[in-house]
């Protein structure tokens, strides 16, 4: 039965139960035929006040679907996920929008160009009417401050600020509403790797300032290391590992997992190294009838039943979940 995956001791500020989304493509412009994709094949996830949930994998695992449905952007095919244990999707989308944020991961083209930085900032604080205009530019150059910019930079564009720049514009503006939870999708990937850092550090204490919850989407395992409490693996629109970021990466227990960490290179080179399980072929298309494991045609532990059942996710150990029949069966 689908329930919501974590901690039962602590109380989910959101909690996904058997969430599917399918969308239909078109296969030949001529032929008019499409398949289905299997976006998400039934995620179970619970997210915790104030903690950081990395939700990471290979591009097409689902993980962006999986935010743009938390921020009501799409609907589900099928499942529910429950805010405060209300339905997002009875939601009003404007009255969402004040308590979820989103961080996208190009600022260059997330920002309007035609706007100012304080309009760019400012625009939500005057749809949403949460103070009079008279005191919104103040509120603007408050939130610019916040976010290591000077109130001088309200009146440049977009084009006038460097890329860590512009992401600061991005993150004042989604922090303007006060909202619980951000949905940060690879808020970093497109900036160069000196300003990664300086991005990543604000994040957190903007955590700290506001009791800020993240939802943080990346493909970099150095990235979700440093920013996530707990981390949850994805495959082909599942959910194949979810754990405490240390017990994740001392003790990956899924296939996929132990490849995706055994290719990042180790700071000590020679020293330590883990035996190296690289990744063979790309994530295989969904749309086919998967009647077993997803990763199984990549698997190099593959057994025959992985062929013919689904393993589901279980807690393997306390607050660690797997979901791979040869962890399952020891
Ligand atoms: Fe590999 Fe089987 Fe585990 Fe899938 S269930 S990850 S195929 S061992």
């Amino acid at each position: 039965m689908d329930s919501p995956v974590g901690s039962k001791k602590k109380s989910a500020i959101i909690d996904i139960v058997g969430l599917r989304k399918t969308f239909n493509v078109l296969r030949g412009f001529f032929s008019g035929e499409s398949i289905k994709i299997n976006a998400l094949t039934g995620v179970n996830l619970s997210v915790y006040k104030n903690e950081t949930l990395g939700l990471v994998g290979e591009s097409g695992c689902g993980k962006s679907t999986l935010g743009r449905l938390i921020m009501h952007l799409d609907e589900p095919t099928e499942g529910r996920i429950l805010f405060h244990g209300q339905d997002i999707f009875t939601y009003d989308r404007q009255a969402l929008s004040k308590k979820i944020q989103l961080i996208f991961q190009d600022p260059q083209a997330s920002l309007n160009p035609r706007k100012t930085a304080g309009n760019i900032i400012g625009e939500p604080l005057l749809i949403q009417k949460v103070a009079p205009t008279a005191e919104i530019r103040e509120r603007v150059a408050e939130i610019m401050e916040t976010v290591g910019l000077s109130r001088d930079q309200m009146h440049r564009y977009p084009h006038e600020f460097s890329g860590g720049q512009r992401q600061r514009i991005g993150i004042a503006r989604a922090i303007s509403l006060k909202p619980e939870i951000i949905i940060a999708d690879e808020p970093v990937s497109a900036l160069d790797v000196s300003i990664q850092a300086q991005i990543l550090n604000l994040l957190k204490q903007l955590q700290q300032s506001f009791g800020l919850t993240y939802i943080f989407i990346t493909h970099d395992l150095g990235v979700v290391r440093h920013m996530s409490d707990r981390i949850a693996v994805m495959y082909l629109g599942r959910i194949v590992e979810l754990a405490e970021n240390k017990d994740l990466y001392d003790h990956a227990l899924h296939p996929y997992t132990q490849a995706l960490l055994s290719a990042v290179p180790s700071p000590y080179p020679g020293r330590g190294r883990k035996k190296r399980s690289l990744l063979k072929g790309d994530v295989t298309d969904s749309s086919g009838h998967l009647t077993g494991c997803s990763f199984y045609h990549r698997c190099t532990e593959r057994m025959d039943r992985c062929e013919k059942s689904v393993p589901e996710l279980v807690e393997k150990y306390e607050g660690h979940f797997v979901a791979c029949h040869l962890v399952s069966d020891v």
